[in-house]
């Protein structure tokens, strides 16, 4: 080996090392957090290149000092049901990392939410929100209630007693919460007049997601679906594909998953799969949305109620069996570790061309590795649904400027910021040494502003 080889050999190992033993502190630490190692996991087998280039983040512990959040709130969440009954649940917000902006992520209201969803969803945070090139930091919250069956009085004592809590905490340049599963514009709005009340005064830049008539964006609601459609058709072009004559299969059927089918229909592609947390549903014909989002925007009613009005339409239990369905692209829009290797599997040997992933963390690691390895065109959560969280950087904007952007303004920002984000991603991941690998290149893109940010402030 000549000396310059033995030299970068030495660099990179002494890197691996590093990496591997900030990563065994972070699972000790943080026992029983899988979620949570397994988003560290994704980021840091993409940083050994960039500390090999830049050893000041090694020299700066930053590593040691982003894993660890700025700060965690839990707290308790009582209310009375309209029986009567006294309920507690859990509430959490991940204050994770400030360097670059406010904090800056949903909330999330689902039975299964714990310490680890919240603070794997608000790692993740981190770095979306630098690549959007905003100035916002990186944060998460969300309760364990479940929105499933209560009545609107019971949600609006829910948010009222969750946000009687956490106003103390948030603000417009502090934090600033937005929904995610299970918060939609109902309950951003319960949220929104809770924290008017609690702090008597009108201070729309709180929280994303509101209502058009005080302070929401023109497609906010859009975003997250339409930005990762956008995404994946720029990662298409590059291989001379198109959503334009391709077979979709999208999963869920709430926020993410109805705007990224509107856009993909729109495109020209067929939509013949979604989905919910009790099954899905296949339309040889192509979805018909209007159908899907009377069900569940209008009528919170289950995806198994579309084939009463589409005969040709098939309804199966089990929603993960939506990637035995054959398609040219996969857009998992539903929650976590939702399509594993297996499914990968099966949707690699069923001809999947590209996977999109509007939901966060939808693709476990080894699911990753086999879209990889088959040389599937992969967009990963963090570039690709970052659209949502774009526009509602433009909302705190349009708030700040007390205007209002027409629908057609917010669009076209939200196209330009996500093909700035396919660009910077495929750019970092040529320049580190995994050209086409947009993971490696999105982790990459994503942590070196906040790297940067963190070491300008000083060891705060
Ligand atoms: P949503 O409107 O509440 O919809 C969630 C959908 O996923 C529903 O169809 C739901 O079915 C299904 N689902 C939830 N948990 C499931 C589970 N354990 N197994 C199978 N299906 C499940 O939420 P959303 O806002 O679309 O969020 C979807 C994903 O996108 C989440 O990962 C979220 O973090 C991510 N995301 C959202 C935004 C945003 O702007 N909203 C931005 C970035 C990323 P049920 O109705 O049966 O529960």
């Amino acid at each position: 080996m000549k000396t310059l080889e033995k030299v970068q050999h030495s660099h990179t190992k002494n890197a691996s090392k590093y990496v591997q033993e900030v990563y065994e502190t972070v699972k000790v630490r943080n026992a029983n957090e899988s979620e949570f190692h397994q988003a560290v996991k994704e980021v840091f087998d993409s940083l050994v290149p960039v500390l090999v280039k830049n050893p000041q983040y090694m020299r700066q512990a930053i590593l040691e000092r982003i894993v660890e959040p700025e700060r965690v709130i839990s707290f308790r969440v009582p209310w009375v049901d309209d029986n009567g009954n006294v309920k507690v649940n859990r509430g959490f917000r991940v204050q994770y990392n400030s360097a670059i902006g406010p904090y800056k992520g949903g909330i999330r209201f689902h039975p299964s939410v714990n310490a680890s969803i919240i603070k794997f969803l608000g790692f993740e945070q981190i770095f979306k929100n630098s690549l959007t090139g905003q100035p916002i930091g990186g944060g998460k919250g969300g309760a364990d209630f479940d929105p499933k069956g209560k009545s609107d009085g019971e949600i609006m004592r829910f948010c009222q007693s969750f946000m009687t809590e956490l106003s103390k905490y948030i603000g417009p340049d502090i934090d600033v919460p937005a929904g995610d599963i299970g918060v939609g514009a109902k309950e951003i709005g319960y949220l929104f007049g809770q924290y008017k009340k609690m702090r008597g005064g009108f201070e729309a830049g709180v929280l994303t997601g509101k209502g058009i008539g005080y302070g929401g964006s023109l497609a906010r609601k859009e975003a997250t679906g339409y930005g990762t459609v956008y995404f994946v058709e720029e990662m298409l072009k590059d291989s001379n594909q198109h959503f334009k004559g391709s077979t979709v299969v999208v999963s869920g059927s709430g926020n993410v998953s109805i705007y990224a089918m509107e856009k993909a229909i729109e495109l020209g592609a067929k939509v013949v799969a979604c989905s919910d947390s009790n099954g899905y549903i296949y339309d040889p014909n192509g979805i018909n949305l209007d159908t899907v989002k009377r069900l569940k925007e209008v009528e919170n009613k289950r995806i198994s109620e579309y084939v009463k009005d589409h005969s040709n339409a098939i309804y199966s239990d089990q929603c993960s069996g939506i990637w035995s369905v054959p398609c040219d692209i996969a857009l998992p829009c539903a929650t976590q570790n939702e399509i594993d290797e297996e499914s990968a599997k099966l949707l690699v040997s069923n001809g999947v061309k590209a996977v999109g992933e509007g939901a966060n963390m939808p693709s476990s690691l080894e699911a990753i590795e086999v879209f990889l390895q088959n040389g599937v065109l992969f967009a990963p959560a963090k570039a690709a649904n970052a659209g949502g969280v774009s526009v509602s950087a433009l909302e705190m904007a349009q708030n700040s400027m007390r205007l209002s952007w027409s629908f057609e303004e917010v669009d076209c920002k939200l196209q330009e910021i996500m093909k700035n984000i396919y660009r910077n991603s495929k750019k970092a991941a040529e320049e580190y040494g995994a050209p086409g690998n947009l993971v490696v290149g999105a982790n990459i893109a994503g942590f070196v502003k906040v790297a940067d940010a963190m070491i300008a402030q000083g060891i705060i």
